[in-house]
């Protein structure tokens, strides 16, 4: 039995190996490093996270992040139970301690005997001797790699660049200044209410910090100019061009927060900081991407109460960030329409995010193993957080106007956004009749979608071959 192959060992290409050895198949599992490095990876670990360690929400009942996270548990997902094992406290998101994360994954994957791991740079598109392989080689896809990908796509793989935040050592924050609390008090797993730092700013400290911003210098990326951004991980300094209050009703919201020094006084603006080891010696400043110079960047954020003397242990940064025109490229099983036995899973695909990553690479490694056995897998249904995001990135797209002709494709996080709508009728009613209004009516409904998501993966995981001893 030929192995199937798998290029790149992170999120996505650790869970897909993982997924088709469950199914009592070969894999030889590909990752470059440590001979060869990404601008992001600072270990030799699989599944390395390289900015932020939270997975986000855990809310399998209101949001849709939380929802991709039980259907990960309820299809066997390794990064979920590495992820399980070893969170660190964080309201009512799932984050973990980055390293012993990536340890129990590299474990994992070593101690399973039916994984080869070959540490070694694949530089272009599979030999025809693998006839089933799966690309999962990341936003900082090797470029020999990323050049093969373009020429046989014919398309333009397009390649720009993503910001990331500060991580600060936590004695180097003054506490007399800032206070522990999570926003309105909340207890997630592990967690006691008191789960981030938060630095308070009063008004002309607000003001300061904004004028610093726009007038700070930042690294120059002529060739990349005018690429766009993920929406969601805006670097702070454009987000302070947009507008002076972007930021107040963005990461540096005050609400559901009381200075503990200062009860009495309303703080103007927050900078929260999230936990970022199991020790609790390292703080991560949440929302704070950002391409402003090392110089200048850390002078900005000492003007920050209570960060006047931080120390850092990782200054922000901007990186690359390549994907495929996956809805002209890939079929519904995640594989290249031109080249039949070839996948792709992962950011790659045009998904984002850690979760959303490993849940496309559990999705390839599941449709290249039932290949491999004779079987035909039928996707997830779109009402499931795994259907919808898979819809997204190989399913219809709009058509963009000035455009005619072509699809507008932006990679994207999970989000209720991407879920077919409810059938009617599909909203429980408040107890003692009536309707929802506002935001009761808006959460009804993201319990609504939730619940139906749940329902539909659990009958999908149910049909013959799809769930199995394994797990
Ligand atoms: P990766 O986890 O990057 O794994 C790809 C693997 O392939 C790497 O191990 C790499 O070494 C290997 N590789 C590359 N080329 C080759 C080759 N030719 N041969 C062999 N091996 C190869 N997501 C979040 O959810 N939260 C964040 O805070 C966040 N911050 C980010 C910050 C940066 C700078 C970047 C670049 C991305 C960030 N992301 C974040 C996105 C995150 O990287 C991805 O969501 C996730 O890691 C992607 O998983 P993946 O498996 O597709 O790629």
């Amino acid at each position: 039995n030929s192995p199937i192959h798998v290029i790149g060992g992170g999120l996505a290409g650790s869970e897909a190996a993982w997924q088709i050895a469950r199914r009592g198949l070969p894999v030889v599992l590909h990752e470059m490093r440590p001979v060869r490095g990404t601008d992001a990876h600072k270990t030799d670990s699989l599944a390395e996270l390289v900015c932020s360690n939270s997975f986000r929400s855990d809310d399998a009942e209101n949001n849709a992040v939380g929802v991709i996270h039980a259907e990960m548990r309820m299809a066997g997902s390794l990064i979920m139970k590495c992820a399980d094992a070893n969170q660190v406290p964080a309201g009512g998101a799932l984050a973990v301690d980055r390293e012993g994360f990536a340890r129990a994954v590299t474990d994992a994957i070593e101690a399973e005997p039916l994984i080869t791991i070959a540490r070694e740079e694949v530089s272009g598109l599979p030999p025809a001797e693998w006839d089933q392989t799966i690309i999962a080689t990341g936003p900082l896809t090797a470029p020999d790699l990323a050049e093969a990908i373009r020429a046989e796509t014919g398309k333009d793989a397009l390649a720009f660049f993503d910001a990331i935040a500060p991580i600060i050592h936590t004695d180097s924050i003054d506490m007399s200044v800032c206070w522990f609390q999570s926003r309105y008090d909340k207890v997630g797993p592990g967690g006691t209410g008191k789960d981030y730092i938060n630095c308070p700013m009063d008004k002309d400290q607000y003001d300061a910090f904004i004028d610093a911003l726009i007038a700070g210098d930042v690294t120059g990326f002529k060739e990349w100019e005018g690429t766009p951004y993920f929406d969601g991980c805006l670097p702070i300094e454009i987000m302070a061009e947009r507008g002076r209050e972007t930021l107040r009703h963005g990461p540096m919201k005050p609400m559901g927060l009381t200075n503990a020094h200062q009860p009495d006084i309303k703080p103007y603006a927050v900078v929260q900081l999230r936990q970022d080891n199991a020790l609790g010696t390292l703080y991560n400043m949440v929302g704070f991407q950002t391409k402003l110079k090392y110089g200048a960047q850390a002078e900005i954020i000492r003007m920050i109460p209570g960060l006047e003397n931080a120390e850092f242990a990782r200054l922000g940064g901007l990186h690359r960030n390549t994907y495929l025109n996956s809805p002209l490229l890939l079929d519904g099983s995640l594989q290249l329409r031109s080249r039949p036995g070839l996948r792709f899973a992962g950011q790659i695909t045009g998904c984002e995010g850690y979760v959303e990553s490993a849940a496309m690479g559990l999705l390839a490694g599941r449709f290249a193993a039932a290949e491999r056995n004779g079987e035909l897998l039928a996707p997830p249904p779109p009402t499931t957080a795994f259907g919808a995001l898979l819809n997204h990135i190989t399913g219809g797209h709009i058509l963009s106007d000035d455009e005619p002709g072509k699809r507008s494709f932006q990679p994207m996080n999970v989000n209720f956004g991407l879920f077919p709508p409810l059938d009617p009728g599909a909203i429980v009613r408040p107890e003692g009749g009536g309707r929802f209004r506002g935001k009761d009516k808006a959460r009804a409904k993201k319990q609504a979608l939730a619940r139906r998501a749940l329902t539909d993966f659990g009958t999908w995981l149910d049909q013959p071959g799809i769930r199995d001893a394994a797990e």
